[in-house]
């Protein structure tokens, strides 16, 4: 345990790759800072996360500007060890002062002078200014409808590592947004017969015309948008880079054998029941899919862009059984299932940082990651200033912002008035003249 009081003008909480940002841009713009991580950097690409985990986005598109991933194809999708290799290399490449096992417990503001009393695992810190850089995705969400039954393996997307964790007999995969739907597309090629939740969802094509549709977002603007189309709030995104990168098709996962459900709605007596909006869910899925085809085609028109024509990317599977007659209900023991993993999402957790920043609902209260409390800034949140906010592309672009009203904060505070410059220029005279 350290006793001396170490002081700083910056302190970033988290060394995931927003805080690896965030000390980039600090360092760039001559700020004293410190980055504090608990376990090691990006350490949740390390183990918060399956082990066959590649990045959703091809290599020359999720990663920092300034360093490419030098052994992956730029069209390739890096492994989540390559993507935790790649940001603890880009640390060091600018002598991030990161310091790492170390938790920061809590963060107060300080009563009657400036800044803030930082509480960690290793001592007491004192920094002007705070950025809560601890990710996007912290505390594993399941849903309260859960069933109390002992006999079945119930684990989150987040703590699901391969197929032999799981016990013999069927899974159902609870949620088929871009984590669920490749968990479930793992386990059913692992031979398991899977039954998979489907709520609503947007499934860009993997690749349209030549382009990844991370291209395709970037060109036509779709990253940059700045806010939720309303009445889409639990819309998830399907999208996967598994097996080179394929477009996630739910009929075609279908006729390889896995059995597509609507949203579980309740379980009861071993009984779990469906919504019946799989249909209509899929519908919606294809909706966005075909709109995206057409946005490019529009693009590639206004262009006059020389990229090949694709019909087949509008072919579709014939629906397949379980979506023509979907399943209201389910017995478990019936089933065989075993197993149920909920691919439900995460909520934040700042149960740590006791400050003003927060809404009624405990939600940030920012704009673009500066607080509603002077001095606290948030980074790497979902929807931070756009779409991107929370993609590795996208935090680096919000880190910058951040580090950039730190830099104009910090020149405010470091004007004299007129007498000050006077006495300070009396003090360096006098100095000289001794
Ligand atoms: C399954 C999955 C796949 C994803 N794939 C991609 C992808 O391919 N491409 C992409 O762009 N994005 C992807 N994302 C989204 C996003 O890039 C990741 O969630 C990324 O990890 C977010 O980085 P971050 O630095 O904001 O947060 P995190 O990676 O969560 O880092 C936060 C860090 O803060 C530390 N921390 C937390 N609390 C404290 C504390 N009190 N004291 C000290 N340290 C603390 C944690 O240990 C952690 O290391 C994916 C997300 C998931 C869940």
């Amino acid at each position: 345990m350290t006793t001396e009081i170490i002081k700083t003008d910056t302190l970033v909480v988290g060394a995931g790759q927003a805080g690896v940002a965030m000390s980039e841009h600090l360092s760039k713009l001559g700020v004293p800072h410190l980055v504090l991580e608990r376990n090691r950097i990006a350490e949740r690409w390390r183990t918060g996360r399956w082990d066959s985990l590649v990045a959703n986005g091809p290599a020359w598109h999720d990663r920092f500007p300034g360093m490419e991933f030098d052994d992956v194809d730029p069209d390739g999708f890096a492994h989540k060890e390559r993507v935790a290799d790649y940001f603890e290399a880009y640390a060091k490449k600018f002598n991030a002062p990161v310091r790492t096992g170390v938790e920061v417990k809590s963060v107060q503001r300080n009563v009657g002078r400036p800044g803030f009393t930082i509480e960690t695992s290793d001592g007491v810190i004192e920094a002007a200014r705070v950025v809560a850089a601890t990710g996007p995705f912290q505390r594993p969400v399941i849903p309260a409808i859960a069933p109390k039954d002992t006999r079945l393996l119930q684990i989150h997307s987040a703590d699901y590592r391969n197929p032999q964790q799981l016990p013999q007999g069927a899974v159902l995969v609870v949620g088929a947004g871009s984590s669920g739907v490749q968990i479930a597309d793992e386990l059913q090629r692992s031979g398991k017969q899977v039954y998979l939740s489907v709520g609503a969802h947007d499934r860009p094509p993997r690749a349209y015309r030549n382009r990844d549709f991370c291209w395709w977002l970037g060109v036509l603007g779709e990253w940059d948008q700045a806010a939720m189309k309303p009445g889409r709030e639990h819309v998830t995104i399907a999208v996967s880079g598994a097996h080179g990168g394929r477009t996630i098709d739910f009929r075609g996962l279908a006729h390889r054998g896995m059995t597509l459900v609507g949203v579980t709605e309740s379980f009861n007596d071993g009984v779990v029941t469906f919504k019946q909006d799989l249909l209509d869910n899929l519908k919606r899925g294809d909706e966005n899919y075909l709109a995206l085809l057409d946005a490019a085609d529009a693009y590639i028109e206004r262009n006059g862009l020389d990229l090949p024509l694709e019909p087949e990317a509008r072919e579709t599977y014939p629906d397949p059984d379980c979506v023509k007659h979907p399943l209201a209900s389910l017995d478990l023991a019936e089933a065989g299932i075993t197993s149920i993993i909920w691919a439900t999402g995460f909520a934040v957790d700042y149960a740590w940082l006791k400050v003003a920043a927060f809404d009624a609902n405990g939600k940030p209260q920012h704009q673009r990651g500066v607080s509603s409390e002077s001095g606290i800034y948030f980074l790497g949140l979902p929807w931070q200033s756009r779409r991107g906010s929370s993609f590795i592309w996208g935090v680096w672009h919000d880190a910058k912002h951040v580090a950039d009203h730190i830099a104009t904060q910090r020149k405010y505070l470091d004007y004299r008035d007129a007498g000050q410059r006077e006495a300070a220029h009396s003090k360096t005279a006098d100095t000289v003249d001794a």
